[in-house]
């Protein structure tokens, strides 16, 4: 399955949340959430209790469609969560929170996760000091992110940091003024600030 064209919105409505897929547009009274929090289309009205296959269908379209990640390369990222020492289902949360689009957005250098993963396709940031332009780049604890000294003269990433000042998850550190940020630490269940039931999608993985 590919990454998703459509509209943005409607996947929210159809997950019944807000997936903060459209910047700035997520926090006003105009987000289609807030307007008309029912699944689009003709049925969307009467929604029906989900079957145990239907519930962790929606866990991992909402974990999918929330963090922008293919059913290929979720089917990977699941694999692997399978091999670690930890909770599969946990594991599986802390491998998408350490990608390269999830911190940027994380760090408040993206307004929304999709805008972040565009960013870094187009090469504004490095990673250590070298320039890292794919968005499902995994992160290591000690890891510096910045915005490249190019792409620091446009306000945009200024203006956007200060307004994301107070909302960093703990695993990360930010460094407004210079525009960099550092990974301090693996990201914990508590971080994860999508409602998410992440046994689910471990028995749907697991059949
Ligand atoms: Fe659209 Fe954002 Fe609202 Fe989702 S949260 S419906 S992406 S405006």
């Amino acid at each position: 399955m590919s990454r998703h064209t459509g509209s943005v919105c409607r996947q929210c409505r159809r997950e019944g949340l807000k997936l903060y897929l459209k910047g700035d547009k997520c926090y006003t009274d105009k987000c289609p959430v807030t307007k008309r929090n029912y699944a689009p289309g003709e049925h969307g009205q009467g929604r029906k209790k989900l079957s145990n296959y239907g519930q962790q269908l929606r866990e991992k379209q909402k974990v999918r469609r929330y963090y922008g990640i293919t059913e290929k390369a979720i089917r990977k990222y699941f694999a692997r969560a399978d091999s670690m020492e930890g909770i599969t289902g946990e594991d599986l949360l802390k491998l998408f929170e350490l990608r390269l689009d999830n911190a940027i957005y994380r760090l408040g250098l993206g307004s929304s996760r999709p805008e972040a993963r565009q960013l870094v396709n187009h090469g504004h940031f490095l990673v250590n000091g070298k320039k890292v332009d794919i968005p499902s780049y995994e992160l290591s604890v000690g890891d510096v992110i910045e915005v490249r000294d190019k792409s620091k003269k446009s306000p945009k990433f200024k203006e956007l940091v200060e307004a994301h000042q107070g909302n960093i998850p703990q695993w990360l550190q930010v460094d407004a003024d210079n525009l960099n940020g550092k990974v301090i630490a693996e990201p914990s269940r508590e971080d994860i600030e999508l409602p998410i039931e992440e046994h689910l999608i471990v028995e749907w993985y697991s059949k």
